[in-house]
């Protein structure tokens, strides 16, 4: 059975504590303790009574992810983290300090199963295991103590799931980790500031969209089937028509859109021809596209776009009224940027 309390929800925890013979109230008090308090040990937990903080320390623990190197990027300030789990395996974070506002990218897996071609993790990392609630919701929790105590702007604003792993396929501890992170008792982040990105699991996604109403992001990338399918071996189960009948499902309110997130690959995706596919497949969806730069990885031997070929791009989905950003891409000099992550963190050992 689980024992760290970090893998709990607030009800979980309840009625664990009612199998302990105790009253469901202890289990608030334990929550208000880590999460508004920030105490990870029993023993502090001064409104507890003895004999409980006895039960608690042979039933449940309380374990974060440890910092044990970090990387500040000259370019822009953003930090790259590297976390070692409890059982010795490595996580990568990044924090990227913007305007005074924060926003971590935290990761769901060691390693991804799904290989795309453009991406370090998926390419140069071994796909290991999932991450549990603890180890998602511990990225947060470490690298905001580690933040405030250095004094480094204010707590972490968003929270975007972008760095290792493919959400939905970890879809109960993504769920557990949502809940943990916007209950009012727990850590009470709005919904509206945590956005998560799929290379596009079908199953589940709508309704998990529907359920929870947190922002989504795709990683569509390639506007036809056949080129998708080359380079993101998930396109093969999951074509595009059926992404987008699923997308379709969401329920969006007024000023709600989804995110495409759309590589920029020198000479391999940004042509006319590929905007005006992209253009034909979202059409009947409410979208904002998202140009990114591809950021080069060891085993896929390609370049950004050049600015010029990306602002014809853009400007021709402008010019057919679709809302376009370009993504400037972070801390390049760290290998932090999107599908950088594959466990190469060059900075200072918090080790001692
Ligand atoms: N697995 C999820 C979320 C993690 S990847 C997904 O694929 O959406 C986060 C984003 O980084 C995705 O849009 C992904 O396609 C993108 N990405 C991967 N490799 C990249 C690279 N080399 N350059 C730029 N973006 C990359
Ligand atoms: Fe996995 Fe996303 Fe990388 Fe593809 S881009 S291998 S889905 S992390």
């Amino acid at each position: 059975m689980e024992k760290n309390v970090l893998n709990f929800t607030l009800k979980q925890l309840e009625t664990k504590i009612t199998k302990l013979n105790e009253k469901k109230f202890r289990a608030q008090q334990i929550f208000d303790w880590i999460y508004k308090k920030n105490i990870f040990d029993f023993e502090y937990m001064s409104n507890i009574p003895k004999s409980l903080i006895d039960k608690l320390n042979i039933e449940l623990d309380i374990t974060l992810p440890k910092i044990i190197k970090i990387n500040t990027s000259k370019i822009d300030k953003s930090i790259k983290f590297l976390l070692e789990t409890k059982d010795k395996n490595l996580i990568e974070s990044l924090a990227i300090l913007e305007n005074k506002r924060v926003t971590l990218c935290i990761s769901c897996m060691i390693g991804c199963p799904l290989k795309c071609k453009f991406c370090a993790t998926g390419t140069e990392l071994k796909f290991k295991r999932n991450l549990d609630a603890s180890e998602i919701i511990g990225q947060y929790i470490t690298i905001n103590n580690f933040l405030k105590e250095k004094n480094i702007f204010g707590n972490i604003n968003n929270v975007v799931f972008m760095g290792m792993g493919e959400p939905f396929l970890n879809l109960n501890n993504i769920e557990k980790s949502i809940e943990i992170f916007t209950h009012k008792k727990a850590l009470d982040l709005s919904k509206k500031k945590l956005v998560i990105s799929t290379s596009g699991v079908d199953k589940g996604l709508s309704d998990f969209i529907n359920k929870f109403k947190i922002k989504l992001a795709v990683s569509i990338h390639f506007p036809t089937n056949e080129q998708r399918s080359q380079f993101m071996p998930i396109n093969k189960k999951v074509p595009l028509e059926k992404l987008i009948t699923e997308l379709k499902k969401i329920d969006l309110k007024k000023r709600e859109y989804i995110t495409i997130e759309y590589l920029m690959i020198e000479k391999i995706n940004d042509t006319l021809f590929h905007a005006e596919k992209l253009k034909s497949l979202l059409k009947g969806l409410k979208v904002k596209v998202n140009l990114i730069p591809y950021n080069p990885t060891k085993m896929f031997f390609a370049k950004p776009s050049s600015e010029k070929r990306i602002n014809k791009f853009a400007n021709y989905l402008l010019s057919k009224s679709i809302f376009v950003t370009v993504r400037r891409s972070k801390s390049k000099d760290v290998t932090g940027a999107c599908g950088q992550f594959a466990l190469k963190n060059n900075g200072v050992s918090l080790l001692k």
